[in-house]
């Protein structure tokens, strides 16, 4: 079923999409890193020692609290070392694979399964194995859900493809490609929430992936395919829920959950369910003024991005990196050196020449009390009190201000006359508060 969506206050038009890029794929040669903790907080269990042979497919570590953050190789090869190692927000312990580049793998992945002659407890412990959901944990923290939630307890399931951050088109391009896949992990994940709707949101300016998911979809009973006008993050899975529902005039605010998936997750729940295969390979955009070739390319997991840069011609001629940024120019992570590994949730990686942080610190001045942030919050917080919470590290003042439910969209940041760090003081918050 078509239907369409119109979300308030766009982000200003200043969006550069990679959008006629598909992917190319490029296979590893160098060593592949595994970090044993992919979130802050959480550290995962070796399942393998230095001088283990290992395959493609197979679990490298294990998290008790949420299967999704364990480790499975990508490639063939032998562990070479565990040690520490630069990842995304510093060094950690990782496990280092020397890759054959023969890519060989595991049993059993890749084996063909009929998923519709699976039940409940089958389809949940194959996802589990593969640590296939929660592509985006921090915001739509599936896997460590869907265990938990009985069927009933679940109103709708969502794909939120609307990628709404300037330079990444990694979700547009699973969409296009991968559409197939997509629409079978959202009927996958529906079969086990009997009654609940299904939908896919996609950018309303991404005419192809609409139109390859709609045909994709067109027989799938129970999923509407869903544009969006958003030019920012339509929020959590509550502000999601609220919005389809009020769009389908069905919204009450005694509402069972909604679940919120992305493409890569979707995409990755079909292929552990139909197939065995762990999440070992994804899209990412390598995007960004400094960049020789930018596109989208399908990477394995344990890639350095290095190497990836390399694979995208380097720097352009005369080009200087001035800032490396692993996810959106938004809400991404600013990156101390390109020796770090491409992750599940990697949906880009930016290199840009010129150095916007710097320029942006310059600028900064007191909050003008202007109130923009507040408007601009998916998640209906009050950015500007929650500041003055954070600077003078209040705790008890930012949980009643809700903090806790930031989901570090960034758009605040975005927003701001005043070029006030917030979403990078929220999340320095929020760590605390969890610590
Ligand atoms: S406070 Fe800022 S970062 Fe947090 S949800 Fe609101 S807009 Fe996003
Ligand atoms: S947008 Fe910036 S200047 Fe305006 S109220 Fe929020 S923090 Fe203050």
């Amino acid at each position: 079923m078509k239907n369409s969506i119109f979300v308030r206050e766009a982000l200003p038009p200043e969006k550069e999409y990679v959008l006629d890029y598909v992917h190319t794929l490029y296979e590893p040669a160098g060593d592949m890193i595994f970090p044993l903790s992919q979130r802050s907080g959480v550290t995962c269990r070796p399942l393998v020692a230095v001088g283990d042979p290992v395959l493609a497919g197979q679990q490298l570590s294990e998290c008790a609290e949420n299967p999704a953050l364990g480790a499975w190789s990508s490639c063939s090869g032998t562990v070479k070392a565990i040690e520490r190692r630069p990842t995304r927000t510093g060094e950690a312990e990782c496990i280092v694979v020397e890759n054959d580049r023969k890519f060989r793998t595991a049993e059993g992945v890749g084996v063909r399964t009929d998923w519709m002659e699976l039940g409940r407890a089958e389809i949940l412990r194959r996802i589990r194995e593969a640590g296939a959901a929660g592509s985006a944990a921090a915001r739509y923290p599936t896997s460590a859900r869907l265990d938990s939630l009985a069927p009933g307890t679940v109103s709708r399931v969502v794909i939120d493809g609307s990628e709404w951050e300037p330079l990444i088109s990694s979700d547009d391009d699973i969409l296009r490609t991968f559409a197939h896949g997509v629409v079978t992990g959202l009927r996958i994940l529906l079969r086990l929430f009997p009654g609940a709707e299904g939908a896919i949101l996609i950018g309303e300016d991404k005419q192809r992936a609409l139109d390859t998911v709609w045909d994709a979809a067109e027989d799938a009973a129970g999923i509407q395919v869903v544009a969006v006008s958003a030019g920012r993050p339509l929020g959590g899975e509550a502000m999601i829920d609220r919005l389809l529902a009020w769009n389908n005039n069905s919204y009450t605010s005694e509402r069972a959950c909604c679940l919120v998936e992305t493409p890569a997750g979707a995409n990755a729940i079909c292929e552990a369910v139909c197939s065995g295969t762990p999440f070992f390979r994804r899209v990412v955009t390598v995007a960004g003024s400094a960049v020789a070739r930018p596109g989208n390319y399908l990477v394995r997991v344990g890639t350095s991005c290095a190497e990836l840069l390399a694979a995208a011609g380097g720097t352009r001629p005369g080009a200087e990196i001035k800032k490396a940024v692993m996810g959106g120019p938004i809400t991404g992570l600013s990156l101390s050196t390109l020796d770090v590994p491409v992750q599940k949730d990697t949906g880009a990686l930016l290199l840009l020449a010129e150095d916007g942080e710097e320029s942006a610190r310059e600028a900064m001045t007191e909050c003008i009390r202007c109130g923009r942030c507040a408007r601009a919050c998916p998640a209906g917080l009050m950015p500007m009190l929650m500041l003055k919470a954070a600077e003078k590290c209040d705790q008890k003042e930012y949980a009643r201000l809700h903090g806790a439910e930031c989901i570090s969209c960034g758009v605040c940041t975005w927003t701001c006359p005043a070029k006030q760090p917030l979403s990078q003081l929220f999340a320095y918050m929020g760590a605390l508060i969890k610590k």
